[in-house]
């Protein structure tokens, strides 16, 4: 009898852990645009699949929300949509606190983005030069192991689109978007027959929608101006040619049929959350959630909100 129970106990593990392996776990860090807010940090998703655990964009404030998520810091790969700096300001803080205690990463941090994104990583290495410098003396002082490769990027610059990275049986592909004069990716990332989409800044996108139709999950980026303000403010209209409205973002869902769409990098103006549903489920009727940060989706054969 205690074999088969023994024998039970390991086979339920076995299932469970086999479940949880064959989920995706997507986390909103920041659901914020470039302005400031304590409630809607910069714009950041953690996407986990398999050993993977891949970040997507490290705007202002994602490592507190690392933090609050009890992500550890050590093995992460960051993948950048775009080089704007409201997906950019949080990543030298990233970097400079994992290779210090108490995470000592003892590796590079990985990390792909387009064209400049040599500059970015090299430009941040040089700005915390005097810090490594420093540091590495006082660790040594202190008799502390300091791994000096923490203390750097290996960066792949994405030139195109398809699969950039594979491992572990996670896939990620980039998708070319357009937004303002950079180069500018969405990726999709697909696991165990899961996939996920996450935009990034774009207008609306034709090409977008064709990579990632049936997708379980996409995350998408949103501004919506009110009505009266937008037809008064050139800037708003200018700014707005380069993102993608409610309408527009609901004509995309229509297209994908996603069994989730989140909205996320929300960018709105004289716009409350309410309203921006409402607007788009004047076109779209599937299932919507306007992001909030640190909900956290799963993707399993349903996608399911498991917080807030
Ligand atoms: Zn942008
Ligand atoms: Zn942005």
């Amino acid at each position: 009898m205690k074999f088969f129970i023994t024998i039970y106990t390991v086979f339920m593990v076995l299932l469970s852990a086999n479940v949880y392996a064959e989920s995706i776990r997507v986390t909103i860090l920041g659901s914020g645009g470039p302005s400031t807010s304590p409630t809607r940090f910069g714009a950041s998703t953690l996407v986990e699949a398999g050993k993977e655990k891949l970040l997507f964009d490290v705007g202002r404030g994602a490592i507190i929300r690392l933090e609050q998520n009890k992500t550890p810091l050590s093995d992460i790969t960051v993948f950048l949509t775009h080089l704007h700096s409201d997906h950019i300001n949080g990543l030298s803080d990233l970097w400079s606190v994992s290779y210090i205690a108490p995470t000592f990463r003892n590796k590079p941090l990985e990390i792909y983005g387009p064209t400049g994104i040599n500059d970015v990583t090299s430009g941040i290495q040089t700005a915390y030069k005097p810090n490594i410098n420093i540091r590495t003396l006082e660790y040594a002082e202190k008799g502390v192991n300091f791994y000096p490769k923490g203390a750097t990027f290996d960066a792949t610059e994405v030139k195109q689109e398809g699969v950039i990275f594979n491992r572990g049986g996670v896939k990620v592909s980039a998708i070319d978007v357009e937004h303002g004069e950079g180069r500018s990716f969405a990726y999709r990332v697909d696991y165990a027959g899961r996939s996920v989409v996450i935009s990034g800044d774009t207008r609306m996108s034709k090409n977008l929608a064709n990579k990632a139709k049936g997708t379980d999950i996409i995350i998408h980026e949103v501004m919506a101006v009110d009505e009266k303000l937008l037809k008064s403010s050139a800037l708003f209209q200018s700014v707005l040619t380069g993102h993608t409205s409610p309408e527009d973002a609901a004509l995309i869902f229509n297209d994908v049929k996603p069994k989730m769409a989140v909205f996320n990098h929300l960018i709105l103006l004289g716009v409350s959350p309410a309203r921006l549903k409402e607007r788009t489920h004047k076109i779209y009727t599937g299932p919507l959630v306007i992001g909030q940060d640190l909900m956290t989706f799963i993707v399993d054969d349903e996608v399911s909100l498991i917080n807030k």
